[in-house]
């Protein structure tokens, strides 16, 4: 059972780049006419026609409650367990079609509640993170969830064994949910203690890396991650700020380390008792449904380290010299302008995009507002009870709000024209990760109206996150991978050395190679969502597919983008793709060929940078000119004004 709702990233390399370790707790382009236009200042094409109509979702019924009417209740479980029971009882008779039904919908309904008080909860917890009660009761409703999900699998198993299974397999009316509670078996006393006790080392490991680190130099001075930017010290003397930085990372590795060895020792034991080799395997299968193998995924990584490795540099460079610091700090930004300003050109995309986009902001269901004690992070969740997607974030006052704004709103799009129930949803990454950063890249068009003469500073940034997102989604990924698989149980030593040895196979071999050893920790995803880190780079490569398109065709590009929301998150990945017109990644030359067509975009930005500061020079020397015409036109008029009272022949005296 997936009892997830949807979730999401921010992306991590923006964070890393802000400086924090975050914890994020997961259950969950263009045609560009790069020319000379940018003068008349439509340097994009125009608004687009009116598309067919993509969303059908007639008997879709979204809550109009206000989100600030939505609190956390908690959750009894008794009607439940009551209803389980009864259905039980049902099928050991005859003629109860229509009960066993209503006690099939009844289910549904509560498992809709409690994991909806769930997310309620998770709202409020990383709104305040230090929060004893909220801290507790997450933990409490996540125990809950699992062991209700294994008794209600425990209930439709017997109910398919029953005379009944019409009844459920036409309700449930998804294959692979059929086989799934077809072949349930109950957990086992050993299931539920290594679900207790990974759950332990989760929170250990949430509890472990918010604490502050430190580290003691030879003359005995104790140092803080804060200390780096802070001390006066560090700021001359280069050689001790990276002694100060290595010592630090080394104090997270030494105490966040062995709790993962734990974690693999868990995970792999529960993987083996559900009949895979290991853990990676598992979860790529049962947890994220993906429709492509540990095994198959190795030819990705080698591809990536073979065309995208090699791109990075200049993808790197280009963002560094058009990179405009002030998008960084915004401090006048609020959330209304950025939820007004993403607004503005969602209808010029497609007018379709608007319906959810309204839904929100009149039902206010986003938590945008900047606190200290809020989790910095961001993601979508998905309110079963009131079918209510609903944007977590907590801002940063910078371009940056723009950027997740625009991606969470791809979710929540996405999940909006999708009902579901926690019962049959599906956690799809790879496909769900389309969605937001597919608009991202449809809104680079928009970049120089959102960031005034800073657009293609934005576009840089936004397209080296992408890379960014391949690369670092295949090196985690196949980090994990390689630990899950290993044929002996690894050392910290050890892991670290995996870990360094594969960084500078994705290119981050530097003066940072020993720190790097250590970072891997940094990332939560390995510790809370295992295997997660690859639909970063499989979502990352189709999306940048679809800025391949754009370059080219962008409607079409569009159509695809919109073709793509109309599917829930149950179709797999490379099912989905053969469905639009983006490339399998996984056949040779598909990588290589989205390698290239990103360093041409890459190009044509900072061709168009260039076009643009040259138009400005231009236009700054023409102002100049005719400023200087304009001064010189003046004093000759005054002169000839001067002149003309001493001129003699129109002197009305003479002296
Ligand atoms: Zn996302």
């Amino acid at each position: 059972m997936i009892l997830h709702s949807i979730f999401c990233k921010i992306h991590p390399f923006s964070k890393k780049a802000g400086g924090g370790i975050t914890s994020n707790r997961l259950w969950s382009v263009i045609t560009i006419c790069l020319t000379l236009t940018l003068c008349t200042g439509i340097l994009f094409s125009m608004p687009l026609t009116v598309q067919a109509e993509w969303y059908t979702d007639s008997e879709m019924v979204h809550s109009d409650t206000s989100y600030e009417d939505m609190s956390y209740t908690g959750y009894d479980a008794n009607h439940l367990l009551d209803t389980l029971e009864t259905m039980e009882t049902l099928c050991q008779k005859s003629n109860q079609q229509d009960a066993i039904l209503s006690c099939y919908q009844t289910i549904v309904e509560e498992l809709d509640q409690v994991v909806t008080q769930r997310s309620l909860n998770s709202l409020r917890y990383y709104n305040d993170v230090n929060h004893e009660e909220y801290q507790q009761v997450d933990t409490e409703m996540s125990l809950l969830v699992t062991d209700l999900a294994d008794r209600v699998g425990h209930t439709l198993h017997i109910v398919l064994e029953s005379p009944y299974y019409d009844v459920i397999a036409n309700a449930l009316n998804n294959e692979d949910l059929l086989e799934y509670y077809l072949n349930y078996e109950d957990m086992t006393e050993e299931e539920k203690q290594l679900a207790e006790q990974e759950n332990r080392l989760v929170q250990k490991y949430d509890q472990t890396s918010s604490t502050t680190f430190t580290y003691t130099d030879s003359a005995g001075k104790t140092w803080t991650a804060d200390m780096l930017d802070t001390d006066p010290e560090l700021a001359e003397d280069y050689e001790k700020y990276i002694e100060v930085n290595d010592g630090l990372a080394k104090a997270r590795n030494d105490l966040l380390a062995p709790i993962y060895l734990d974690l693999v020792a868990n995970r792999n034991r529960q993987a083996v008792l559900d009949g895979f080799a290991n853990y990676a395997e598992y979860a790529y299968s049962e947890i994220y449904g993906r429709d492509y193998s540990t095994e198959e995924i190795q030819n990705v990584y080698k591809t990536v380290k073979e065309n995208f490795v090699p791109i990075m540099p200049e993808i790197y460079n280009t963002t560094i010299e058009l990179i405009d610091y002030d998008l960084m700090d915004m401090p006048e930004l609020t959330d209304d302008k950025v939820v007004e300003d993403v607004a503005k050109y969602l209808p010029k995309i497609d007018p379709e995009l608007t319906e959810a986009f309204e839904y929100m902001t009149s039902h206010h269901l986003y938590d945008m507002d900047a606190s200290d004690t809020k989790m910095d992070m961001g993601y979508t969740d998905y309110l079963y009870t009131y079918q209510a997607p609903v944007i977590f974030y907590n801002p940063n006052r910078n371009y940056y709000d723009y950027s997740v704004l625009i991606h969470e709103y791809g979710h929540y799009n996405n999940a909006y024209h999708n009902n579901k129930h926690a019962l049959t949803d599906a956690v799809n990454m790879d496909v769900a990760e389309i969605h937001s950063q597919g608009m991202e890249i449809l809104f680079l068009e928009y970049s120089d109206k959102l960031f005034h003469k800073k657009g293609d500073s934005a576009r840089m940034m936004v397209l080296y996150n992408m890379v960014s997102s391949v690369i670092e989604g295949c090196l985690y990924d196949e980090f994990q991978n390689q630990v899950y698989a290993a044929d002996h149980a690894l050392s910290v030593p050890e892991l670290n050395q995996i870990f360094s040895q594969l960084a500078s196979e994705y290119g981050y071999a530097d003066a940072y190679a020993t720190t790097l050893g250590y970072s891997w920790v940094d990332v939560s995803h390995t510790f809370q969502s295992p295997m997660y880190y690859i639909s970063y780079a499989t979502s990352a490569l189709s999306a940048l597919d679809l800025l391949s398109i754009v370059q080219d065709d962008r409607q079409k590009a569009i159509d695809c983008y919109m073709e793509l929301t109309t599917y829930g998150l149950d179709t797999p990945y490379r099912e989905l793709l053969v469905e639009t017109p983006l490339r399998d990644i996984f056949e040779k030359g598909t990588v290589s060929s989205i390698a290239q067509d990103t360093l041409r975009y890459s190009n044509k930005v900072k061709e168009h940078a260039e076009l643009a500061q040259t138009y400005r020079f231009l236009r700054n020397v023409s102002l100049v000119i005719v400023t200087l015409i304009a001064v010189i036109a003046i004093i000759v008029i005054l002169v000839e004004k001067k002149l003309a009272k001493r001129d003699p022949d129109t002197a009305d005296t003479i002296e």
